[in-house]
């Protein structure tokens, strides 16, 4: 038996959520959940089986008899009572997704505020899911809507927020009154597991939020379901892609929010010092494996003689453990992902760009079998190039050039993503026309990462996205409801006299 298997053995089982009941599963398929800075398995997690989702799903289905009658002060009562747990709990959960995921400590920490403050505006759902009156569309007439939940939704979620992004899904998904069942990424599931556990605590009914292990059988199973209504996925474009056609070929509503390759500008006329940390935080934060990562950065004329200093700014950053006090950069979340970037660095190379800073196999003291890359920037990068073309998802940056705005505009607009994009100038104007022109659903000035806060919803477009509707914000509670239009009138007792219409008209 060798070492890891020995490890796996004793390590713990990561449990099912079914019916408000934490159960081990039946599964002969398990996976190790394994700390990408050391290689220590940290957990076993299921592949769950056919019969484990469908008793998730019916879990789901019958809560949701009740839960949708819920009074809506109730609702939001639980995720007021599920931000403060969070809030007490923040060290120990920042601890978990670290130990599972590998980002530093401070990035765990906003992994999951960004995700508390989706729970924040879950507690107001009682300003949120209100419905439109208009009197008197006719005599007598009034026509009002209501926003009703759908039933049982799902969420499948990526490694790379494991806190984050699964409350985007369930908490709005129960607030308006669903009930739902959650497929976690099984390369990270312990802090995921460990917030179902704090929202159980908050006091969400046995039931009303179901959680399931496992790869493509188990999403496969989520889109054809008959009971689920509703799906919300994060992850890779070809993932999603798959998870929209094979559920929306079910009659589900689905919104998938995929893959990537976030450009940024930089005017000439930019704040040197401020747009140089901006971009190295922005492209090797997170050891690059964030969907809002900057990947591309445009030098615009005179801004492409900063490369030098964007290559100091980047050599600067400390490459270690996410658990050591002031690393910058972490260990990329598998053997496998570290592979494919360092695959995709030779292939950079082959391909003709220039490699300005060369990342790969860094010393890392006391953590030699992490899987370590190191920030790295190309220049001269243009599209056909392998590292162009695909969403890299590590701390690689690659720098292209214009001579003018319209030039780096029209650039970014010819890529097929449109996840997020920023420009960096003192120009109002620039940024104005920037703005406007261009194809990408989240634009940042100045900003690199412009993830929106939850009173907006997350709106990434063209290849990012499928589906009309993003998460969170005021586009989620109609995503989770339905619509019903209500034309009602009540006769007095006087105007029983108007005889047949038999017109379209209301009278
Ligand atoms: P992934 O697509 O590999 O996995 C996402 C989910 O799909 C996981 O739960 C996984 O178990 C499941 N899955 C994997 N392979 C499957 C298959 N063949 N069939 C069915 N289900 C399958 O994504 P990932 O590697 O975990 O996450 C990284 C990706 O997610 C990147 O492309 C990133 O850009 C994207 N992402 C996008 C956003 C966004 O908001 N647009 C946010 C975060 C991450």
């Amino acid at each position: 038996m060798d070492a890891s298997t020995t490890q796996a053995v004793k390590a713990p089982t990561v449990k099912l959520l079914i019916g408000g009941h934490f159960v081990e599963s039946q599964t002969t398929q398990w996976r190790d959940v394994v700390n990408p800075a050391t290689q220590e398995v940290l957990a076993r997690v299921p592949f769950a089986t056919p019969e484990e989702v469908n008793a998730a799903v019916a879990a789901g289905k019958e809560a949701f008899m009740t839960w949708k009658k819920t009074p809506i002060g109730t609702r939001a009562r639980i995720f007021l009572k599920l931000q403060q747990l969070i809030r007490e709990n923040m060290a120990e959960l920042a601890a978990t997704l670290t130990a599972e995921q590998g980002k530093t400590l401070p990035d765990a920490e906003g992994d999951v505020f960004r995700g508390l403050e989706v729970v924040e505006h879950a507690a107001s759902i009682g300003n949120l899911q209100l419905g439109e009156l208009a009197n008197n569309v006719a005599n007598g007439v009034d026509t009002y809507t209501r926003l009703q939940p759908l039933g049982v939704c799902a969420g499948i979620t990526p490694f790379n927020f494991p806190a984050m992004i699964p409350l985007w899904m369930f908490p709005m998904a129960i607030a308006t009154g669903n009930t739902f069942v959650l497929k976690p990424s099984e390369q990270d599931p312990m802090v995921t597991m460990r917030l179902c556990e704090l929202a159980l605590e908050a006091g969400i009914p046995p039931g009303v939020l179901n959680v399931v292990h496992g790869g493509e059988d188990v999403v496969n199973a989520i889109c054809d379901h008959p009971d689920i209504q509703a799906i919300s996925f994060v992850g890779s474009t070809k993932v999603g892609t798959h998870v929209y056609n094979r559920a929306s070929l079910a009659g589900k509503r689905v919104q998938c929010m995929m893959g990537a390759k976030n450009h940024a500008i930089v005017m000439p006329d930019a704040n040197k010092e401020q747009t140089l940390n901006a971009i190295a935080g922005a492209a090797f934060g997170a050891a690059g494996q964030r969907c809002m990562a900057l990947s591309v950065v445009v030098l615009v004329g005179e801004a492409q003689q900063w490369i030098p200093d964007l290559v100091a700014k980047a050599q600067s950053l400390k490459i270690n453990a996410g658990t050591h006090k002031g690393t910058d950069v972490g260990p990329l979340v598998s053997c496998a992902a570290l592979s494919r970037v360092e695959g995709l660095i030779e292939r950079g190379v082959a391909d003709g760009a220039t490699l300005e800073l060369d990342g790969r196999k860094p010393q890392v003291p006391g953590y030699e079998k992490g899987n370590f890359v190191g920030p790295t920037v190309f220049s001269g990068v243009k599209s056909g190039m392998s590292i162009y073309d695909q969403e890299i998802f590590g701390p690689v940056l690659c720098l292209s050039s214009a001579s003018d705005l319209d030039e780096a505009i029209a650039l970014i607009n010819s890529n097929p993503n449109g996840n997020g994009t920023a420009i960096f100038t003192q120009s109002g104007a620039a940024a104005r026309r920037f703005e406007e022109e261009i194809d990408v659903g989240q634009v940042g000035i100045n900003v690199p990462i412009p993830v929106p806060v939850p009173m907006f919803s997350f709106t990434g477009s063209r290849a990012s996205k499928l589906g009309d509707l993003g998460p969170y914000g005021k586009q989620v509670v109609l995503f989770y409801t339905q619509t019903k239009t209500v034309t009602s009138r009540w006769f007095d007792d006087s105007t029983t006299a108007h005889g047949v219409n038999t017109t379209i008209s209301l009278k």
